[in-house]
């Protein structure tokens, strides 16, 4: 068994597979299904007005939304910017270019230009 600290509360708990105590697991839960029932009801409502509305930090909105708990395609409203780009997406962390380009590992630092050869000033020696 392997204890964590709540990252919600801070209190010790025996860790499953999530990083909160059953009390605030459970409140989560609660969130959770008031932010979804809402979300059927309002289907145009967006990340931020949602939080609003029932009050869960948006944070955990987004969270769910790219975990997939939350069905972001379903409602166009809910987009969010890319981790990358900051284009708007509906699932996941990154949009579908950047992701592609994560898994090829283009986004990684951006290579220095080579250096152009020719308008590198050769050293002239003069020979006697
Ligand atoms: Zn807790
Ligand atoms: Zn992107």
């Amino acid at each position: 068994m392997q204890l964590k600290n709540c990252s919600e509360c801070g209190r010790i708990f025996a860790y499953i597979n999530v990083n909160l105590c059953p009390s605030c697991l459970q409140a989560e839960e609660e969130e959770f299904q008031k932010v979804k029932e809402y979300l059927y009801k309002n289907p145009q409502t967006g990340v931020y007005d949602l939080a609003e509305a029932t009050q869960v930090a948006e944070h955990k909105i987004l969270r769910w939304l790219k975990m997939g708990r939350l069905e972001g395609k379903k409602f166009a409203a809910l987009a969010y910017p890319c981790e990358s780009c900051g284009r708007n997406i509906q699932e996941g962390r990154f949009c579908l270019s950047c992701s592609n380009k994560l898994a090829q590992g283009f986004l990684k630092a951006t290579t220095p230009e080579k250096e152009d050869d020719d308008k590198r000033s050769k050293p002239k020696f003069h020979t006697r």
